[in-house]
């Protein structure tokens, strides 16, 4: 036994430093595995889905000609304004008393007009998403409070929005998804018709 002893302290005096590097590597080693294996297996909280809405707008025109598209940073020129400005809308180009319809079933809960957006027209459709629809001619044929049904129409089209009056008569589409300006042709397909 005595002599085991002596054999392992001398063991341990030769090799020790070597077995005790050897021992931290390998709990390091294993600490930097379970890690990585927890990260992988534990869902990240921070993980945002890529917004693929399944909601599918009609068109709210029956022909739909882009005048101005979305943009949420890049500027646009605007003639009547002369400014350059950014555009979270979707300008459709039509004939004044062009009949506007609701994009999907929904309640009317805005009928406003205000002299640079012109008549203004807000539909909620449900699942936080609110269409605003703007430049509408005068007359507006529904009022705050009323259902409509997809399809039906909600106004005509006019040139009201004074604050693009040197675009002509079109339709000013907005939608609001938890009350933020997102790009109608998220769910608009345009294709269709
Ligand atoms: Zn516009």
């Amino acid at each position: 036994m005595q002599v085991n002893k002596i054999t392992f302290t001398k063991f341990m005096k030769k090799y020790g430093y070597w077995i005790g590097l050897a021992l931290s590597i390998a709990v390091l080693i294993t600490v930097i595995t379970l890690t990585a294996v927890g990260r992988a297996t534990v869902p990240d909280d921070d993980f945002e889905p890529v917004d693929t809405p399944t909601i599918s707008f009609a068109n709210p025109l029956t022909e739909v000609t882009t005048l101005k598209t979305f943009s949420n940073t890049a500027l646009q020129y605007n003639s009547t304004l002369n400014v350059w400005q950014s555009h979270k809308a979707v300008d459709f180009a039509a004939e004044e008393g062009t009949e506007v319809y609701a994009v999907m079933d929904g309640t009317i809960t805005e009928v406003t007009y205000n002299y640079l957006m012109g008549n203004i027209v807000k539909l909620d459709v449900g699942g936080g998403i609110t269409v605003v629809y703007a430049s509408l001619a005068n007359d507006v044929p529904v009022k705050a409070g009323d259902t409509v049904t997809k399809g039906s129409v909600i106004g005509q089209v006019s040139d009201t929005a004074k604050s693009e009056a040197n675009d002509g008569p079109h339709l000013h589409l907005e939608v609001l998804l938890d009350n933020e300006l997102v790009d109608p042709n998220l769910y608009l397909d345009l294709s269709e018709k």
